[in-house]
């Protein structure tokens, strides 16, 4: 039996992936690239805890199969299927993070979010409510600063202990309904046409297909009569919310985090610190 637990590290550009990788990891950190293409990956081992095999993955806004990078990341989240996602989320920038969040959520793959950077939002004097964020994403949510060190051991624990659990994430954010009634079309589709080999990916590949995404649409082969199923479902939805059904899974899902965040997140009356005025608090 394989004892190693593979932990992989997903977040946008600059959050602080690199800085916590090299954290974990110490000397023991390793380079490579990925066969064929030119996005860097890295593995590492956990100091003290070499079982413990860490990937950090190239940054990516969505899990879109437009850039390079967001290729190679979900090509490694679908087909290895790590045993936990470290979704590492830049807590200065919330709103803009919980995008890539809201689809990691969707893959089946047990997911902590690391609130990193909240050293930033602490000066900033801001406020996240942390355990309603955790309750409504109902996921861990762990505040680390990967600059001083906080919560890092705290991070680490929570993700190995949730791959011995194997518990997946539950997709929590909820379309509207018109939406959701085609995306549970598609869903029960691709199980009727047997092409849902992994019950746990059906919502993921739900959205993806009723997004028409090319490489996927590719990847599953699907007879032509699904696809024009697939097709005329997507079709209608879009026709009935008058948009196209990227654009109609976009705008929902910001609608959706920006009442999460509102809920969440109390700012500080001025975006100015207090210093700027001169003023002692
Ligand atoms: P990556 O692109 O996700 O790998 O991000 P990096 O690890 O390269 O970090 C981007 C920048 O953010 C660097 O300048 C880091 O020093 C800084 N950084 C990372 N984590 C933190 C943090 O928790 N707090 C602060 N203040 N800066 C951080
Ligand atoms: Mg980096």
């Amino acid at each position: 039996m394989n004892s190693e637990i593979h932990v992989a590290f997903v977040g946008n550009p600059n959050c602080g992936k690199t800085t916590l990788f090299n954290d974990y990891t110490g000397a023991k950190l390793k380079v490579a690239n990925w066969p064929g293409v030119t996005v860097e990956k890295k593995d590492g081992r956990l100091k003290g805890k070499p079982d413990v095999v860490i990937q950090d993955l190239p940054g990516i806004y969505s899990l879109s199969p437009y850039t390079l990078e967001e290729v190679v990341t979900r090509n490694y989240l679908v087909a290895e299927k790590p045993d936990t996602i470290i979704n590492i989320v830049d807590a200065s920038n919330l709103e803009r993070n919980l995008y890539l969040t809201t689809q990691l959520l969707e893959l089946g793959i047990p997911v902590v979010i690391a609130l990193n950077m909240m050293d930033i939002v602490r000066k900033r004097g801001d406020k996240i409510d942390v355990s309603k964020l955790q309750d409504q994403l109902r996921c861990p949510v762990v505040e680390t600063s990967a600059i001083s060190g906080d919560g890092l051991q705290q991070l680490i624990n929570q993700a190995c202990e949730l791959a011995q659990l194997g518990k997946a994430s539950q997709p929590q954010i909820v379309f509207s309904q018109r939406l959701e009634k085609t995306l549970a079309q598609v869903g029960d589709l691709l199980e009727t046409a047997g092409v849902l080999k992994r019950p746990e990916l059906k919502r993921w590949l739900a959205v993806k297909l009723f997004e028409r995404d090319e490489k996927l649409l590719a990847e599953l082969h699907l007879s032509d009569t699904v696809r024009q199923r697939l097709e005329k479902m997507t079709a209608e939805c879009e026709a009935e919310l008058d948009d196209d059904s990227e654009s109609i899974i976009t705008n929902e899902r910001y609608d959706a985090i920006a009442k999460l965040v509102k809920s969440c997140v109390k700012k500080r009356k001025s975006g100015l610190s207090p210093r700027f005025f001169g003023k002692k608090y």
